[in-house]
């Protein structure tokens, strides 16, 4: 089912995102994950996709077995260091799997990068020429965005003036990068309306279970941190028990308030951990019902 018509039938949905392996050998301990996700009903999971790795056609083997077990996939494809006919077998891949929903993204600048090197031998540059090849292809096709505006930015109002670009190419819908902090997600919507950008957004949560996740996930998403999460942090460093338990109700917490205000869409950064999704459910199951009805 494409994602879009999903979004269009319920007041709010949920869905999770797992990642795949890097070894041949955990592949298929993930696509159990990803199955014990789909017991959890969500409507839809999504599987990222490793830029410039070596776990790419992984992403279309999980994806390919979360749809074999009846749920709504989606899979991530990057345009850094890929070539047009290696996008073009991706895809062909995709197809031939029935995926319809693609995650179109440009992928972070390589580290390893050297100089003088073309990054985009495929001449896509932005996730925006991505997104719009997936359409033509008749591919449901969501995007990235950031509430506290994407690193490369100048700032954040450059960063939505971007973002209309990926919008204009005919993204379905817009996926957040984590934040810890509502208020941030609430400013970017609002000013998202003001910009004349429409299409649903999702929200995505990044439970975090363990304190030294903090570190980790300041250097990947540069999110702020507010006072209560930080004082979690290092209240239950020491206690691996008290923090999961903590971090589930910090996420839990975020959650409530979005769909209490009105956010239509929460997606779940599991980090391949279906115990801590199911526990997050098991607070939020009633209110996401009662919402839906
Ligand atoms: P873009 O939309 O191209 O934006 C990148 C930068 O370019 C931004 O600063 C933007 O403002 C600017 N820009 C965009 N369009 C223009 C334009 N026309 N002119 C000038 N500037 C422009 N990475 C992976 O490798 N694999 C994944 O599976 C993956 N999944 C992700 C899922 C989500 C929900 C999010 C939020 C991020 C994900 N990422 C993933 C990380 C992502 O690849 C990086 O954040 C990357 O640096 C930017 O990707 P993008 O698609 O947002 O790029």
């Amino acid at each position: 089912m494409k994602i879009v018509d999903i979004l269009n039938s319920k007041k709010v949905s949920l869905s999770f995102e797992v990642f795949p392996p890097k070894k041949q050998e955990a592949l298929e301990s993930i696509k159990k994950t990803a199955v014990e996700l789909t017991s959890l009903n969500p409507d839809f999971i999504s599987v990222t996709y490793g830029a410039g790795g070596t776990t790419q056609s992984y992403t279309t083997e999980i994806a390919s077995e979360i749809e074999k077990n009846g749920t709504t996939a989606l899979a991530h494809l990057t345009c850094v260091r890929s070539t047009k006919e290696a996008l073009t077998y991706i895809i062909n891949g995709l197809k031939e799997k029935n995926i319809k929903n693609v995650l179109a993204l440009r992928g972070d600048y390589p580290k390893d990068a050297v100089e003088g090197e073309n990054i985009f031998p495929s001449g896509f540059v932005h996730a925006s020429d991505l997104v719009s090849l997936l359409k033509k292809e008749g591919f449901c096709v969501g995007g990235a965005c950031y509430p506290e505006g994407h690193p490369e930015s100048s700032s954040r109002d450059a960063d939505i003036d971007n973002l209309k670009h990926k919008v204009e190419a005919g993204v379905d819908f817009l996926t957040t990068q984590m934040f810890f902090d509502n208020d941030m997600l609430y400013s970017f919507l609002y000013r998202l309306q003001s910009s004349g950008i429409h299409v649903p957004v999702l929200a995505g949560i990044m439970p975090i279970t363990n304190s030294n996740q903090v570190t980790r996930m300041v250097d990947l998403s540069n999110a702020y941190i507010p006072r209560k999460l930080l004082a979690i942090c290092d209240r239950f460093r020491n206690s691996p028990e008290a923090m999961m338990q903590a971090g589930i109700a910090y996420a839990t917490d975020q959650i409530i308030d979005l769909i209490s205000n009105g956010v239509r869409g929460i997606h779940i950064y599991t980090m391949n951990k279906p115990e801590i999704a199911k526990a997050i459910i098991a607070n939020v199951n009633e209110i996401i019902k009662a919402t839906n009805e």
